[in-house]
């Protein structure tokens, strides 16, 4: 297959059009048997329960290049009860587990020309979503969805090695004790939109959230997980309902553990004892660690012995494992490789 002639490493995290795209349509309490569309528009009334009330839920994954030249998708399957896990909280029909898995090989199948060749840095971004289709006025859950799968190639995360961020402790909440931060929905990054451009134009990367009921607690930023290292090399993240459970956590607390032989926990983090961290990173899809070099609490620094110019040692360690698994240098835990092509 003849790759597209993109400028793959410097590609940024954007969105460019591939050929093909999944879709189907929830109607008549079913979903259709779904089908491969060139059309990258949506139509729908001006009514639709999604534009009136954000009946929305969405997963991001990637699929990547191995060192001996497969094409790869990382732990789909969390991906896939994720999503339904936020339908069932936003009272949206599931679209089957194994049939996701399915939608999301064949959608990179279809764009492989898009795949980024290994080496490059970069790699081909999975986007399934799903909304409610039909008009709703009175407020309750539409009776059509769509569940679509489109694809983009994006670039290199850190572009010239990773350089550590600086995160403020926000003043705004973004998840309720007993809200939606626990699911991927729209709804909690249309209220997370005016934290992060007012941090951006206060000079900081990202939002450090509390725990809204006490704001005594560590949550997550908009869109990462935090995990702490301890001085003696304990992996800590925090622990909270109203966190998003991200793939890539889960997946770095497995390799701290089984590949370094580190302590790990999940527990309450206080946000009153983060200067005795060694090491903070942010985890997620898209950077797999950002490394934290400085929280500023009101005016009040907490730096990272690591320091603003390198990742700390154990998130560095982590953070080449994880990759070394998802590039195919390293043998994955069973499970964790879909084999694409
Ligand atoms: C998607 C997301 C993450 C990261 O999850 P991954 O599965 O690792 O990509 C973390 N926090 C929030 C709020 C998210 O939406």
């Amino acid at each position: 297959m003849e790759k597209k002639n993109i400028d793959w490493s410097n590609l940024g995290f954007g969105y460019l059009k591939t050929d093909k795209r999944f879709v189907s349509q929830f109607k008549d309490g079913k979903w259709d048997e779904g089908r491969m569309t060139e059309d990258d528009t949506v139509v729908i009334s001006e009514c639709a329960g999604v534009l009136q009330y954000a009946q929305t839920i969405f997963e991001g994954l990637k699929a990547y290049t191995t060192e001996d030249g497969r094409i790869v998708t990382f732990r789909p399957d969390l991906n896939a009860s994720r999503l339904a896990d936020s339908a069932r909280r936003l009272e949206m029909p599931v679209f089957p587990e194994d049939r996701f898995v399915e939608a999301v090989k064949q959608t990179v199948k279809e764009n492989a020309a898009y795949v980024p060749p290994y080496g490059s840095g970069a790699t081909l971004y999975i986007r399934p979503y799903m909304f409610g289709s039909n008009p709703v006025i009175g407020v309750k859950p539409a009776d059509e969805y769509q569940f679509r799968i489109f694809t983009t190639p994006v670039g290199p995360y850190f572009k010239g090695g990773a350089k550590p961020i600086t995160i403020k402790v926000s003043d705004f909440d973004r998840a309720a004790p007993h809200g939606t931060g626990h699911i991927k929905a729209g709804l909690n990054y249309a209220m997370s939109l005016h934290a992060i451009v007012t941090a951006h134009a206060e000079g900081y990367d990202e939002n450090m959230y509390l725990d809204a009921g006490s704001r005594t607690k560590v949550e997550e930023t908009g869109g990462a997980n935090f995990l702490f290292v301890t001085k003696d090399h304990k992996v800590v993240t925090p622990k909270s309902s109203s966190i998003l459970p991200s793939i890539t956590r889960r997946s770095l607390m497995q390799v701290a553990k089984d590949y370094l032989g580190l302590e790990t926990e999940e527990r309450e983090v206080y946000l009153d004892e983060l200067a005795d961290f060694a090491e903070c990173g942010l985890c997620g899809t898209a950077a797999v660690i950002s490394p934290v070099g400085k929280i500023v609490d009101h005016g009040k620094e907490i730096c990272f012995p690591a320091g603003m110019e390198k990742m700390g040692e154990i998130t560095q360690k982590l953070y080449d494992t994880l990759t070394g698994i998802q590039m195919g240098r390293l043998e994955a835990p069973a499970g964790w490789i879909e084999v694409i092509e």
